[in-house]
């Protein structure tokens, strides 16, 4: 009884609350813990972090406290964690969220509007502005600033502050990677007091891709991206997005727009006016705060689409990056004048300059500085996104009618769904670009994929569709190009081995009127009965069917004939049906199996992870474990200690160094350079590693070296006819005046087909190429057969599909995958990364084929 009477006492009580609402509460606001006061530390202090569930508690606790705070969850993380994002404003506009979405969502797609709608519907919105932190995890500052700025803006009484709530709605996300967040914080305090203090981890700090976790926002293969990329281009529409770094801490103090050449020719260029007009508000009010080492026009180009707020640019939204300097994690760093340095795009030497006006003179800094920066830039966008609101607000609409007026109203990107070497990849493009908001069309004859261009995300289409021309940008007359801050190529049709064309005329077949609501998967299934199935095997999911048959115990075979299709063949399975569904593969019967058709052994696959983190690594146990094989990590006491064919009958190592396999150093570690590891995580692979692996192979095992690695192969140790024709350290990254430079470039090579890595591949392809290295072999000795797999072609000029190339004529007919066997041990050498950030499908086959040939 008295629990009922409790009971209804509390639902009276709620709903007082409710009906009396947002004006009760403005009147006499509820307390509001401070980020300190609720953590019961000093949120910003030295060597003081609040790891991600208390930052989520935090939020939580201010949403429950204030109006003007309400809590949204984006989805799960890849460890199962929970991503929020916290949107702030007036309690009337949260009131009115609704209607507010649908005003922006109208604002980025104006057709059909008049110059008077969109005028009011300008008026009438608010400044939706996003504010991501943290998606490189070391870079941590921002994760603590959110709390603090969040707790400002749902206190604050101030008219200013009022009226900038009235006419915005802010999106913040405290950590766009909450895994990596605990992950660091976990790590700091472990050895908080030790000598290890404020250094790197020797494990990625996103469980598949770490750093690249800011590569992939066209490509959208993880979990995170596409919580992020469904919120922005499905639901919300914000005008504008703000992502906040950190970067090293020997340069500037912060980094503001304007970005650095070159420029991207797609992006509409009122794109950059709005940014720049938020980074000169950034810079007016941190000067005016006392703030030095403030630059923009450094480092940060205007090219490339890989990264957050990148992305949108060709979507006609505003989006800003600020890097701020930092500090070991949280513990102070004492930069002596002595040790400041330029050495970047826009800041060559330390010193005054009209983009640096003001350099920070050095001394300590710490992870208060970087807060303090962070919170008054993260002002500046709210004050720049107000004070301008019904400007951004037409813009992005203008943009977007601009998108579509300035197309050719005939011009499609065509995908045909038939004769494709894998269909499933073709869908796979079309649905891709569906996500990305791209409306995507049927064709007449149901046979095609049509992406009109003249449509509001029609340039954004258009860039990942066609093909990269890099441009020469040079700060002097006979100086080098400016670098591409990240890759030069990202044509997602060769980079996934999907045909497409552009079709400049008025199409001979127009699409259907609406665009899709789900791109349609081929045709499936086990077509007719018999004892065994077959497919052709240049379909990636092929692979992924030969895996999952494996593991439920099914029989698969391989037939190869030379000058013919290569089938795999599938023994009757009462799993089968449902996996070829799973797959959208198209299976046909037959009686027996062909002549000479060898029976498949699953293959156990070991995949090194060194401990100065390779996100390579990353990439490629993401791509393993989505294609179901079963595979392990090794790391280097289980190198070392030998005996390797007993666990493994493949062994990959990732792109990296060779330094940094054999000795432990070297190569990029995430946490900044120099620094020690614990004595549990030092050194590499050593000699003792590198006999166990000669053994391996010796015994019959196989082992694959993608780019980098494949530095270990040459040497006493496998005493293999076969070198990098480019010298140690020639031509690499950010060398632009090296005569050699091929920056993240897509190149054709040709393949020998009737070698098994090149089974199913056509004889022509394109692979991407980021690091200076092709193989010149020579005759082995007559136990051992060397075989070119792939080889670049005669003229230079048929070199480059898309991208960058200065010099390719050093890679005429230069080979750029090689594999050696003696007995049935193999070496396989990929001098480009055929499973590149999950992005080139259209070359995983070369390392599906190459796991498979170990197990014949
Ligand atoms: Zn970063």
């Amino acid at each position: 009884m008295r629990t009922l009477r409790n009971l209804v006492a509390i639902l009276v009580m709620l709903t007082v609350v409710r009906a009396t609402g947002a004006q009760k509460k403005e009147a006499a606001p509820a307390h509001v813990p401070a980020p300190s006061e609720f953590l019961g530390f000093q949120v910003g202090g030295d060597r003081t972090l609040a790891d991600y569930k208390q930052i989520g508690s935090y939020f939580r606790a201010l949403a429950a406290a204030s109006n003007r705070v309400e809590i949204e969850v984006l989805g799960k993380t890849t460890l199962g964690e929970e991503m929020f994002m916290a949107v702030i404003s007036s309690p009337e506009n949260l009131h009115n969220k609704a209607r507010y979405k649908e005003i922006a969502r109208k604002l980025a797609d104006p057709r059909g509007m008049t110059r008077e709608q969109i005028d009011a519907l300008a008026h009438e919105g608010k400044a939706i502005l996003l504010i991501t932190c943290n998606i490189h995890s070391t870079e941590i500052g921002s994760s603590q600033m959110a709390m603090e700025w969040a707790h400002r803006l749902a206190t604050a009484q101030d008219a200013e502050t009022l009226h900038r709530l009235n006419d915005s709605i802010v999106l913040l996300v405290p950590s766009l990677n909450p895994d990596g967040e605990t992950m660091v914080t976990d790590w700091y305090r472990k050895y908080l007091g030790t000598k290890y203090e404020g250094g790197p981890m020797p494990y990625l700090y996103h469980h598949y891709v770490g750093h690249d976790d800011n590569r992939d926002w066209f490509m959208l293969t993880q979990i995170e991206t596409k919580n992020v990329n469904r919120m922005v281009y499905h639901e919300w529409y914000p005008q504008f997005w703000l992502d906040e770094h950190q970067m090293g801490y020997t340069g500037p103090r912060i980094y503001i727009p304007p970005n650095a050449d070159p420029v991207a020719k797609l992006v509409n260029p009122l794109v950059h006016r709005g940014n720049n007009l938020m980074g000169a508000t950034m810079g007016w009010r941190l000067e005016e705060a006392g703030k030095s080492g403030v630059i923009y026009g450094y480092s940060f180009d205007a090219y490339w689409p890989g990264g957050t707020r990148n992305t949108g640019w060709w979507k006609n939204m505003y989006g800003v990056l600020t890097e701020v300097a930092s500090a070991h994690i949280a513990t102070p760093i004492e930069v002596a004048p002595t040790e400041l340095q330029g050495g970047q795009k826009g800041l060559i030497t330390y010193e005054q300059q009209i983009n640096f006006p003001n350099p920070w003179p050095g001394g300590v800094w710490r992870l208060r500085d970087i807060m303090d920066y962070e919170l008054l830039i993260s002002d500046a966008a709210l004050e720049t996104v107000t004070k301008y609101r019904p400007d951004l607000l037409r813009g992005v609409a203008s943009m977007a009618e601009h998108a579509v007026e300035s197309a050719d109203a005939a011009a499609y990107w065509r995908i045909p769904t038939e004769d494709q070497s894998d269909p499933v990849r073709a869908a796979r493009l079309a649905a891709l670009m569906a996500e990305h908001g791209v409306e995507v069309h049927l064709g007449a004859d149901k046979k095609s994929f049509m992406i009109p261009l003249a449509q509001p995300y029609g340039r954004f289409a258009d860039e990942m569709m066609g093909i990269q021309r890099y441009p020469e940008v040079r700060p002097a007359a006979n100086s080098g190009i400016l670098e591409p801050y990240d890759v030069a190529a990202w044509s997602l049709p060769l980079m996934m081995g999907v045909k497409a064309e552009k079709i400049e005329a008025a199409p001979a077949e127009m699409p259907s009127p609406a665009p899709l609501a789900a791109i349609p998967w081929p045709a499936s299934g086990l077509n007719g009965t018999g004892k065994y199935y077959q497919v052709a095997d240049h379909q990636n999911n092929v692979f992924a069917l030969i895996n999952a048959m494996q593991s439920a115990g099914g029989q698969v075979f391989l037939a190869h004939k030379s000058g013919e299709m290569t089938w795999v063949i599938f023994a009757a399975h009462p799993q089968l049906a449902a996996e070829v569904e799973r797959l959208h593969l198209l299976l046909r019967a037959r009686a027996d199996l062909p002549e000479g058709a060898i029976a498949l052994k699953p293959v156990r696959v070991g995949l090194y992870k060194p401990y100065i983190a390779s996100m390579d690594e990353g990439w490629t146990r993401f791509i393993l474990e989505q294609y179901g094989y079963k595979l392990k990590n090794i790391e280097n006491k289980e190198v070392k200690a030998g005996n390797l064919n007993a666990a493994y009958d493949a062994i990959i190592l990732p792109d990296t160094s060779r330094s940094v396999i054999v000795d432990g150093r070297g190569g990029f570690g995430e946490g900044g350079g120099g620094e020690e590891f614990p004595p549990e995580y030092t050194g590499g692979i050593g000699k003792e590693g590198l006999k166990a692996l000669r053994e391996f192979v010796e015994n019959g095992g196989t082992l694959i070296t993608l780019a980098g690695s494949c530095a270990v192969i040459p040497g006493e140790e496998f005493n293999l006819p076969v070198r990098n024709i480019f010298a140690a350290g020639e031509g690499g990254r950010g060398d632009s005046s090296a005569p050699f430079n091929i920056p993240g470039s897509l190149l054709r090579v040709n393949v020998d087909t009737s070698h098994p890595v090149g089974y199913g591949m056509a004889d022509q392809i394109d692979v991407f190429f980021d690091a200076p290295i092709a193989f010149q072999t020579s005759p082995p000795p007559a136990e051992i057969k060397r075989s070119v797999i792939a080889w670049y072609p005669e003229n230079s000029k048929d070199i480059l599909v898309s991208g960058y190339a200065r010099g390719a004529e050093r890679l005429e007919r230069r080979a750029a995958a090689v594999s050696f066997t003696k007995g049935k041990g193999k070496v396989v050498m990929f001098g480009f990364r055929p499973q590149f950030r999950a992005q080139t499908e259209g070359t995983f086959q070369l390392l599906f084929n190459t796991i498979l040939w170990a197990g014949m």
